[in-house]
C-alpha cells in the first residue's frame, strides 16, 4: 500500500488549499513543491480578496464566489484581512464616465453586505483631492470611492501549510517532480530530486499553477492547455499613498495602485504569454507603459525608482476575447487518458482557493471509494441573491448595468460623499 493517500504537485495556492482540505477529510497528504511554498505566482500577485468587480459584468458567478469566500475567511481567519479604501478617479474625456462607473458599483453593491463592504460613495473633486493629496488635480471630475481587502499572503500560505501539516500532511519543500511512474493504467510515482527519489500514493493532483500543463505531459497527459496571461506590477518603496487607486492604465486596461506596508506595487498588465512558463520575463516596454500610465494620475509616485514583479494567470484554454475569460477553476480528471488515479485542478483565484480545494478533495474522496466531505458552512451559502443574473450570464448582467445606467441619469441618484467614504475606511 502506498504511504500516502494523496501526493499533490505544487505549492502555490492551489496547492495549498487542497493540502488543507485533504488535512480537514483525515487523508495522508504529501504536498511537493520545487522551489518554497507560496513563492511563484501566489508570491506577485496584487494580494487582494476582492469581489471580482472586473468580472460582474460576464461571470458573476466568479463575482459571487470571490464575495462568499471573502465572507468565509472574514469569519475564520480576520487577523489576514485589512479594509482598503479604493478611488476610482473620473477625468475629462475618460472612456468610462461617472454614468457607468456608478452603474457598476451599483451591482457590485448587491454584494457588498456579503463581502463585508459599505456601498460606493461618489466624491467630488475637492473631496477626492483631501483623501488622495498626490492626485493629479488637471481635469478632474471627481471619484467614485469603495473598498476591498488586502490579504496578508505569506501570512495565508503559512497558515494553509500549518493546517495541513498538523492534520499530519507533509510539505516537502525543493521536491520538483521531474516524471512519473506509470503502472497498469495509474500513476504508481511521482519521480523527484532529478530521479534519484520516488513518492508513491493512491490519487496524484497536478496543482502547478502555470506549470500544469507541463506536469501533466510528464504523466503522458495532453488534455491541460493552458492560456497564460502575464501580469506585470511596479514594485515602488518607500511610504505608500493613504489610499488605493483604479485608473485606466495601457490599452484603456484597468490598473490599480496598491498600498502595502512600506511599498506600493502598480499594475498588472495583462497580456498573453505562449511558450514555456520559465521563459517569461518583464519587457522595458511594460515597466514604461506602466510608469507613465501611473504618471497621470500619480506624478509623485511614478518619479520614484522602482523594480517590478512578474506573474503569469493559469488560465486553463478557453475560446474568446482576453476580457472575457472566465476565471472559475477547473478540474480535469484523466482517467480517459489512462491515468484513472490523476487529476489536474487549474485557473481560479488567490481568493477561491477553498471551493477549488473542496472541488478537488471531492473527486480526490470518490476515487478513494470515501464518501464526499462536509463542507464549511458559509454566509453566501444560501445562493446567489439573484438567480436573473446566474442564468443570465453577460446578457442579464449588460441588462441591469444599462438598467442601473437610465435609473441614474433619471432619477440623479443621491450622492453619497466624503461622509459616507469616511464611514467606508
Ligand atoms: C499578476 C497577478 C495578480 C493577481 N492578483 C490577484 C488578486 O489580487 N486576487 C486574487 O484573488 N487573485 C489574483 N491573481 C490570481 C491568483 O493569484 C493566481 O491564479 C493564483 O495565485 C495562482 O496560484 P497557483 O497555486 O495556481 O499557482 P502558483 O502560485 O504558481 O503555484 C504553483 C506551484 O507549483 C510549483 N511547481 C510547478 N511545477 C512543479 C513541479 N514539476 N514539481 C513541484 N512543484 C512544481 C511552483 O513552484 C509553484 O510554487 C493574480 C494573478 C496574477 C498573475
Amino acid at each position: 500500500m502506498p504511504p500516502y493517500d494523496l501526493a499533490i504537485i505544487g505549492g502555490g495556492i492551489a496547492g495549498l488549499g487542497v493540502f488543507e482540505c485533504a488535512g480537514r477529510a483525515g487523508l495522508k497528504a504529501v504536498l511537493l513543491e520545487r522551489g518554497a511554498p507560496g513563492r511563484a505566482t501566489t508570491a506577485v500577485t496584487s494580494g487582494l480578496l476582492h469581489g471580482g468587480l472586473r468580472y460582474l459584468p460576464y461571470d458573476v458567478s466568479t463575482s459571487w464566489l470571490m464575495c462568499r469566500e471573502i465572507a468565509r475567511l472574514r469569519a475564520e481567519r480576520p487577523e489576514l484581512l485589512t479594509r482598503q479604501a479604493f478611488l476610482w478617479p473620473v477625468y475629462r474625456g475618460d472612456r468610462l464616465g461617472f454614468g457607468l462607473i456608478e452603474a457598476l458599483h451599483d451591482e457590485y453593491d448587491v454584494f457588498a453586505g456579503l463581502r463585508g463592504a459599505r456601498r460606493h460613495a461618489r466624491l467630488s473633486p475637492e473631496e477626492a483631492l483631501r483623501v488622495l493629496p498626490g492626485l493629479s488635480r488637471e481635469g478632474l471630475l471627481g471619484a467614485v470611492a469603495f473598498n476591498e481587502w488586502r490579504v496578508d499572503v505569506p501570512g495565508l500560505v503559512a497558515a494553509l501549510a500549518r493546517a495541513g501539516a498538523e492534520a499530519g500532511g507533509e510539505l516537502l519543500e525543493g521536491r520538483g517532480v521531474c516524471g512519473f511512474k506509470v503502472r497498469d493504467g495509474k500513476v504508481a510515482a511521482a519521480i523527484v530530486d532529478g530521479g534519484r527519489g520516488e513518492v508513491e500514493a493512491r490519487v496524484f493532483v497536478n496543482a502547478a499553477g502555470p506549470w500544469a500543463e507541463e506536469t501533466a505531459r510528464l504523466a503522458g497527459v495532453a488534455s491541460v492547455r493552458m492560456r497564460l496571461r502575464k501580469g506585470v506590477h511596479l514594485v515602488v518603496p518607500g511610504e505608500p499613498p493613504p489610499h488605493g487607486l483604479i485608473f485606466a492604465g495601457p490599452g484603456g486596461r484597468r490598473i490599480g495602485v496598491y498600498p502595502r506596508p512600506g511599498e506600493t506595487w502598480i499594475g498588472p498588465t495583462d497580456e498573453p504569454h505562449d511558450g514555456p512558463p520559465d521563459a517569461a520575463g518583464v519587457s522595458p516596454r511594460e515597466r514604461e507603459e506602466l510608469r507613465l500610465s501611473l504618471a497621470r494620475v500619480l506624478p509623485e509616485l511614478a518619479s520614484r525608482p522602482c523594480s517590478a514583479a512578474m506573474g503569469l494567470r493559469p488560465i486553463p484554454r478557453q475560446t474568446g476575447a482576453a476580457f472575457l475569460l472566465s476565471r472559475e477553476h477547473r478540474l480535469f480528471d484523466h482517467a480517459a487518458e489512462g491515468r484513472s488515479n490523476f487529476l489536474t485542478v487549474a485557473g481560479g483565484k488567490l481568493t477561491t482557493y477553498r471551493p477549488m480545494g473542496e472541488d478537488v478533495l471531492d473527486a480526490v474522496l470518490e476515487k478513494l471509494g470515501r464518501p464526499p466531505a462536509a463542507k464549511a458552512p458559509a454566509d453566501g451559502e444560501r445562493g446567489m441573491p439573484w438567480p436573473l443574473i446566474r442564468t443570465g450570464g453577460l446578457a442579464a448582467s449588460a441588462s441591469l448595468l444599462s438598467y442601473y445606467a437610465v435609473r441614474r441619469a433619471l432619477s440623479g441618484a443621491g450622492r453619497r460623499g466624503l461622509a459616507a467614504f469616511a464611514e467606508d475606511r
